[in-house]
């Protein structure tokens, strides 16, 4: 029988992702690994882990489209069950709201939020049949405060502060635990091209995180240390005042 942990990671070809993966990995998770079309950096992710002695299951689709996220889970369901859920796949489609196309408005919600759905509606019946796990999901400053240009991305993001709460109500009794993560400024694809001189006086610790950095706290979060947390939200921000 097996007995090592797994940890669903989405969105784990790159930045944020990656490195929860790796970190998740160096906790002696198994990991199964979601992205969308990056074939090659989630092959990376998967060859660190496994040259490290770890084990990686690829697992690309689209977290906004429940029929993928079922038609690839539901096999690997019926036999084993994630004991860490990460729900961090994301995208950004900034603009004001006023010149905001209905496209980049339902996206960006449709990812964000209909994947935190999708992803936790398929795995949580097995979860708590087993009566204990883990699940996080990467929120965003953009969630606790307000960011002019990104009123889809916020809106989502908050949305999910909302969700974990309430998650984290109906499934305590069943030995699961919801926290959300709030990324400031992390150093990623998503903020290569951001006017870094124009942001960094407005952090307290003055200059980006990095993905690492956000993996601990998330790898805390999992971990059997974490007992008593739970509904929260916890800020990796360098500082900045939400
Ligand atoms: P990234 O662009 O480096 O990586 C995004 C990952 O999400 C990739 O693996 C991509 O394949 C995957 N993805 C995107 N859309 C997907 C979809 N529909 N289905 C499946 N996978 C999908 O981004 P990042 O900076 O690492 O961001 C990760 C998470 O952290 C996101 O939710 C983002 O909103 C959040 N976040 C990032 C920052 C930051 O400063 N980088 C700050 C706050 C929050």
């Amino acid at each position: 029988m097996k007995t090592q942990k797994i940890a669903l990671i989405t969105g784990g070809s790159k930045g944020i992702g990656k490195a929860i993966a790796l970190e998740l990995a160096k906790e002696q998770y198994t990991v199964w690994l979601n992205y969308l079309t990056d074939h090659n950096g989630a092959k990376e992710t998967q060859n660190i882990i496994e040259q490290n002695g770890g084990s990686c299951k690829l697992l690309p689709f689209d977290v906004s489209n429940l029929g993928e996220c079922q038609q690839s889970l539901s096999h690997l369901l019926e036999e084993e069950t994630p004991f860490a859920l990460i729900n961090n796949a994301g995208f950004s489609r900034d603009g004001i709201l006023a010149m905001m196309s209905e496209e980049d408005w339902t996206k960006v919600i449709n990812v964000h939020l209909n994947g935190f759905y999708n992803l936790t509606a398929t795995v949580l019946p097995f979860m708590l049949r087993k009566r204990r796990g883990r699940i996080v999901n990467i929120s965003s400053t953009s969630g606790e405060t307000g960011v002019g240009g990104q009123v889809n991305y916020s809106a989502a993001k908050a949305g999910l502060i909302g969700a974990t709460r309430s998650l984290a109500v109906e499934v305590a009794k069943r030995n699961i635990l919801v926290n959300a993560v709030a990324p400031g400024f992390i150093d990623t694809e998503m903020t290569k091209n951001l006017p870094k001189e124009q942001i960094l006086p407005s952090i307290p610790l003055g200059r980006f995180g990095t993905p690492e950095e956000v993996a601990q706290v998330v790898a805390f979060l999992c971990s059997e240390k974490n007992s008593y947390l739970t509904g929260q939200v916890l800020s990796v921000n360098g500082g900045i005042y939400t």
